[in-house]
């Protein structure tokens, strides 16, 4: 069954075809830079990179031009329905859901909680079914996964009232990523699907733990909002929320103006001073430049941290997986955190790590040591599944 996969930011729309069945990407691409001069819609359909200037175009425009590539491709007609990633869905959804009115009026309600993400996410699924009208639309969240957090793990421990009134909680993010991969880990680690203990560290430009049992997500780094939990690539991760009072005082700025700072301005650029992207803070290091050095060692030193959080979360640990673009690929990160996990048994086998475990299914420890894995994640076929699962089971209420 072949599903649309829509993921629509403040300028972007991000898309893809996929056959939720074998996973095979049809088709994936972006338009972006949407409402300036310089749009543009890049796609990659049969191998072949394509690229078409959009002109001002915003949204609408955008994915109408997304309906016609699909019309050129000869995709159109075999798409079976349209998975929308949505970011943040508060305590009101614990798993992917068919759109309907009160669907989009529980997201609405959620703004407050993802003021940057949710109203593009909304625009995406309003233009989608204006487009795709005999499409079913399906809505999966970034928080849903850890919906199964204990109130010891949501809670902050700030006045009740926030809590009940406010819905001031940890709700955690990157919940497709974290569910996708600890699936795989179990599969491809040979774990036992009823019994099993994983911290999934999922490092990209914004970054997270959770630390998953049984399937289930017993705790997260990130927690209202994704400035939470580990040093991240512009965002500060956690820090002593005085240095905000304090920072508002000292620059003479709103709060709003520190926010900017904490999100736009900390993690590995605001240490390093130099660059948000691992590799070229890899390369300066390499050539001397202490402050990306630094950066570099915070950040492990950060993610080792909370990896053995988690475990506290777990009770014990069956595995530790490294995915997005720094957990997948930058071996001298992945080495320096299982280093600094070594009191827990974590001992890596260097020369497996250097090609990402791809000998021995992702696993880059010892066989002595708890396992260590590098497993790719695939948000958009987790989006896929999850909206091919819900259609199928429409279709059979549908012929009962
Ligand atoms: P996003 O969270 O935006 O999806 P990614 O998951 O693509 O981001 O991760 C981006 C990060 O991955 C950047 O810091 C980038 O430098 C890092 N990265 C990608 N490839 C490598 C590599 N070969 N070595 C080190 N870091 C890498």
């Amino acid at each position: 069954m072949k599903i649309l996969v829509l993921n629509c930011g403040s300028s972007s729309a991000k898309f893809a075809v996929i056959d939720a069945s074998t996973g095979e990407e049809r088709l994936s691409g972006i338009a972006q830079r949407l409402g300036s001069p310089s749009a543009s819609l890049d796609w990659k359909f049969a191998g072949q990179k394509r690229s078409k200037v959009l002109h001002h175009a915003e949204h609408g425009a955008a994915l109408r031009e997304v309906g016609e590539l699909l019309n050129e491709v000869g995709l159109a007609k075999e798409i079976a329905g349209v998975g929308h990633r949505v970011v943040h869905g508060g305590a009101k959804f614990s798993g992917s859901i068919p759109i309907t009115s009160e669907v989009v009026a529980k997201i609405e309600e959620c703004i407050p909680l993802g003021p940057l993400h949710n109203p593009p996410n909304l625009l995406g699924i309003q233009i989608a079914q204006d487009l795709f009208p005999d499409l079913p639309q399906v809505a999966i969240f970034d928080t849903a996964f850890h919906q199964t957090m204990p109130p010891r793990a949501y809670l902050y421990a700030v006045p009740y009232e926030w809590f009940e009134k406010y819905e001031v909680r940890r709700y955690g993010f990157h919940g497709t990523s974290h569910r996708y991969v600890s699936q795989q880990a179990v599969r491809q680690l040979g774990l036992d699907p009823e019994d099993h203990a994983i911290v999934t560290a999922h490092l990209g430009n914004g970054c997270s733990l959770a630390a998953v049992r049984d399937g289930k997500s017993m705790d997260t780094t990130m927690g209202l909002t994704p400035l939470d939990g580990v040093v991240m690539g512009t965002r500060s991760g956690s820090i002593d929320p005085s240095i905000i009072a304090h920072m508002k005082k000292a620059l003479h700025r709103s709060a709003d103006d520190v926010m900017d700072a904490l999100n736009k301005r900390s993690g590995l650029l605001g240490i390093s001073g130099l660059s948000n992207d691992m590799r070229t803070l890899q390369e300066a290091a390499d050539q001397g430049h202490a402050r990306a050095a630094l950066a570099i060692d915070k950040f492990c030193y950060s993610v080792a941290k909370a990896a053995a959080g988690m475990i506290v979360s777990l009770g014990r640990v069956d595995a530790l997986v490294f995915t997005g673009g720094i957990g997948e690929n930058a071996v001298q990160v992945r080495a320096r955190i299982v280093e600094l996990l070594g009191f827990a048994g974590f001992a890596l086998d260097p020369h497996v790590n250097q090609t990402h475990g791809k000998a021995q299914r992702g696993r880059i420890t010892r066989s002595t040591s708890p396992m260590a894995a590098v497993i790719a994640t695939n948000e958009e076929l987790m989006i896929a599944m999850d909206t091919a699962e819900i259609i199928g089971r429409g279709e059979k209420v549908a012929a009962a």
